[in-house]
């Protein structure tokens, strides 16, 4: 294998990677034996440290290590356990005890314990620092009591993260804590929603008097919305910005279907889908880009640029694909099982995933949010009007 990046990588990441393939073969180990391996190697997320599934390095190594067991077949750890890969793990490393790590970065990534995340609530999705689950600390436990909404795999998962409000009597962003709490315990009742697509990825979750130890409370009582922040930061890392290869993922899609169906095609078509190609390209080469240039830096909002991006590429390329396919797109019948993660999206019908993408600009924060962070935080403009920025939670109206 030619690698470009350079001997340094290729006597590395590369090297183990192509080790631990040849000692492990994908074709012949189960998932889990194979991530573990992979885990205890430190190529799990080469950013992380040294028994954490890491090794200390520059973030933008890992691409390297993707790439070579992409092309082997190896199981991808982010499809078995989404929130656990992308949200839960980067929270866990940064601001978890030396014993929280320990004990859930492994079985995280194995997609052995699948994982959650209760953030939104009905009165709080873009506003999430508005939140009002509380959590009372009774002189033994953390007691939370609310409800929470639209969180995916939560009637998989095992663990979740939580934000809720432990102080009402301060401005809503420093009155909340922020905790792991285990689905598993008296009090959780998930209750799974149906979506477009007929399947039910989501739920409403109840939480009614559980109890949480502190020992699984992540950063400081009442600095909730900093550690909400890295998990933010590296959701939008997640959702938008995966590496892949020229020509593959959503933009595959569309280049699959044009070459397959010869009979559908119109030179109006063609230019359309030859836009799309550029777009996702320009895509594909911009994440990698800030994959590479953000060595040991977290992502920041830059973030922000891959999710919107990659959010309405997604939508516009299954529109292409419905437009092509006519009336064909329109028989549709719900495919089931009812998990998407435990299905490969990869094997689903266009139709349900031109159906699916219509949630990429509102899950992980909507397009018009990220806008404004983008032009906040990186192009410097005027500040979104926040009235209630100072006031205290309690004096907030509510509706
Ligand atoms: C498929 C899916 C999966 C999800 N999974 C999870 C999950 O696992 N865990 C979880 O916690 N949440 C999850 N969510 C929730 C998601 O994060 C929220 O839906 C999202 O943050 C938007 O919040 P909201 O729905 O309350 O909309 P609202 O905040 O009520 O927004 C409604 C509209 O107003 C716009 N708007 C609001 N404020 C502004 C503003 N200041 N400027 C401009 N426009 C504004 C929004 O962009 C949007 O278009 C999921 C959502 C979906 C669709």
């Amino acid at each position: 294998m030619t690698d470009t990046i350079g001997t340094d990588r290729r006597t590395g990441v590369v090297v183990d990677a192509e080790e631990l393939v040849r000692d492990h073969p994908p074709a012949e180990t189960g998932a889990v034996a194979f991530l573990g391996a992979q885990f205890d190697r430190g190529l799990a997320w080469v950013h992380f440290p040294t028994g954490r599934g890491g090794r200390g390095l520059p973030q933008g190594r890992q691409a390297d290590v993707d790439r070579v067991l992409r092309a082997s077949g190896a199981p991808d750890a982010f499809l078995r356990n989404p929130i656990g890969h992308g949200m839960a793990a980067p929270t866990v490393v940064v601001h978890g005890s030396d014993r929280l790590q320990e004990r859930l970065l492994r079985p995280l990534f194995t997609g052995e314990e699948l994982w959650a995340q209760l953030f939104s609530e009905p009165g709080a999705g873009s506003d999430l620092a508005g939140l009002a689950t509380r959590a009372e600390w009774d002189g033994r436990v953390w007691r939370v009591t609310g409800q929470k909404v639209w969180t995916s795999l939560a009637q998989h998962a095992r663990w979740a993260l939580l934000v809720a409000r432990t102080d009402p009597d301060v401005p809503k962003h420093k009155g909340l804590t922020y905790f792991v709490v285990d689905l598993h315990h008296p009090g959780v009742d998930v209750r799974p929603l149906r979506q477009l697509t007929g399947d039910a990825e989501f739920n409403e979750v109840y939480l009614d008097d559980v109890e949480i130890d502190d020992g699984w409370r992540l950063g400081e009582v009442g600095d909730g919305w900093r550690v909400a922040m890295t998990t933010l930061m590296s959701e939008r890392k997640a959702l938008g910005g995966r590496s892949s290869a020229r020509g593959d993922g959503t933009i595959g899609d569309a280049l699959r279907l044009w070459a397959q169906r010869p009979e559908l095609r119109t030179p109006a078509d063609e230019q359309h889908l030859l836009d799309l190609a550029v777009r996702a390209e320009a895509q594909r080469l911009t994440g990698w880009r800030h994959g590479a240039e953000q060595g040991d830096a977290p992502m920041g909002s830059r973030g922000a640029i891959d999710k919107v991006v990659g959010a309405e590429l997604n939508q516009a390329v299954y529109d292409f694909c419905m437009r092509v396919l006519g009336v064909e797109a329109t028989r549709y019948t719900h495919p089931g099982p009812d998990d998407p993660h435990t299905t490969p999206p990869a094997d689903r019908s266009l139709t349900w995933k031109f159906l699916r993408s219509r949630a990429n600009t509102i899950e992980g924060g909507t397009s018009e949010i990220l806008r404004n962070i983008i032009g906040e935080r990186l192009l410097g403009l005027p500040g979104d009007v926040r009235v209630d920025k100072d006031v205290p939670w309690r004096d907030v109206p509510r509706s």
